[in-house]
């Protein structure tokens, strides 16, 4: 009898690599390379022994959406694994900064021109390196959502090159629940086309194969990879 420890690394790896030949089917079904989508595995409210099944698997891209939680689970495995990468999902706080820039490689959620001062005012001042970044946009103009309107993108995207000197790398969106997301990454797309932004931060468990072929160049997925949150 395998004991469950074993059975779910049997089920970690099986997802993983699930997930993965899905990616490539999808990209190639939209004429695209699978190997130039980064899947980001999402490990929010996941414990360390589950996120060390998903890194002895192979992966080497993870996301989280709190700076705290993180903070609580990554430095020691990041000394583990000196080779992850690690990526913000989630608001950022202009007081979690500091943290969330020596701990995070990517921010995904790049919103605001208070955000964009302060980290380049880290940069300067402290010689903090800065992070690969996204500009979160809110698609579905949601009230409840964070993100910049899209209306506001290209300046907002301007503005981050010429008054703080941080090099866009694309733009992010998480759509409507109720809409159909393939309408939100076809309108994200375009706005980074119009940009001159080649990164594409879009798909989630549910759609991260529409988004595969529709562009994606990183795709954010939990719980595909990790099974349900239990919290
Ligand atoms: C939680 C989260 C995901 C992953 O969601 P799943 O449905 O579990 O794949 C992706 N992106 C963001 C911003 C998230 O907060």
């Amino acid at each position: 009898m395998p004991s469950t420890n074993e059975s779910s690394e049997i089920n970690t790896a099986e997802r993983l690599a699930l997930v993965k030949s899905n990616v490539m089917t999808a990209a190639s079904a939209g004429g695209r390379d699978g190997n130039d989508v980064t899947l980001v595995a999402v490990s929010k409210t996941q414990p360390a022994e589950a996120i060390v099944r998903v890194i002895e698997a192979g992966q080497v891209d993870f996301g989280e959406n709190r700076v705290q939680e993180a903070k609580e689970k990554w430095p020691a495995l990041k000394e583990q694994y000196p080779h992850i990468r690690l990526h913000l999902l989630g608001n950022l706080q202009s007081n979690k900064l500091r943290d969330a820039l020596a701990l995070f490689d990517v921010f995904h959620t790049l919103d605001r021109p208070k955000l964009a001062a302060a980290m380049a005012r880290l940069r300067d001042e402290d010689g903090m390196a800065m992070p690969q970044c996204f500009v979160q946009v809110n698609t579905g103009e949601e009230l409840q959502k964070a993100g910049v309107g899209p209306r506001d993108v290209d300046q907002f995207v301007a503005q981050c090159g010429n008054e703080f000197g941080l090099q866009v790398a694309g733009l992010m969106c998480i759509p409507p629940n109720d809409e159909d997301a393939a309408l939100h990454f076809a309108f994200l797309a375009k706005l980074a086309r119009r940009n001159g932004l080649s990164g594409l931060s879009m798909g989630m468990s549910s759609d991260y194969e529409m988004a595969a072929e529709m562009g994606a160049t990183h795709i954010r997925v939990g719980t595909a990879i990790f099974g349900p949150r239990t919290f």
